[in-house]
């Protein structure tokens, strides 16, 4: 399969069809592939040093769970490649910044990008990645699988430049 970009487009509760939900990350009896997932859906860095994860063979992405907040269900969806009109001529540049905390900084989060794992970063770390989907959604987890509730939707304009601070809560500068 040739390289596509991932998309949650056409993510909404398969039972009522509701748009709106609580990300809740990998099904627990699927941990021993979240180490395989990652590793699949990690981006190769540029020499610029800026990952481009979503030209990526997406036959390998492991679906994530969800719960809808309208009928309550879990569902799962795994992120299909973008419509040829869901995708942006030039990439969208965001800098991504883990703010350093004291509290609660043990762990090391993974970054998602429309469901597919782009980075782990540590306390206080930053990255920077492109997007080449007009509509975007950010996750912040732990490799183990789990995801933090509150995710960060955005549209993307070519060659625009997002500044995002996580610290629990996403911050755009
Ligand atoms: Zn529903």
């Amino acid at each position: 399969m040739s390289n596509q970009y991932a998309s949650l487009t056409q993510l909404k509760c398969p039972k009522c069809g509701h748009l709106k939900y609580v990300p809740l990350g990998k099904k627990r009896s699927g941990l021993n592939q979240i180490a395989s997932g990652a590793a699949m859906g990690a981006a190769p860095v540029t020499a610029a040093g800026i990952l481009n994860q979503q030209a990526a063979n997406l036959s390998g992405t492991m679906p994530l769970q969800y719960r809808c907040t309208r009928c309550r269900c879990k569902y799962e969806f795994t992120p299909l490649a973008a419509d040829a009109d869901e995708i942006i001529e030039k990439g969208c540049t965001i800098n991504f910044e883990r703010v350093k905390k004291f509290r609660g900084s043990a762990g090391v989060y993974t970054v998602y990008l429309n469901g597919v794992p782009i980075k782990n970063l540590s306390n206080g770390e930053s990255f920077t990645f492109q997007t080449n989907t007009r509509h975007n959604t950010i996750f912040v987890g732990f490799g183990d699988g789990f995801i933090y509730r509150d995710y960060f939707v955005f549209e993307a304009n070519p060659d625009g430049v997002f500044n995002i601070k996580y610290d629990g809560k996403f911050r755009v500068a």
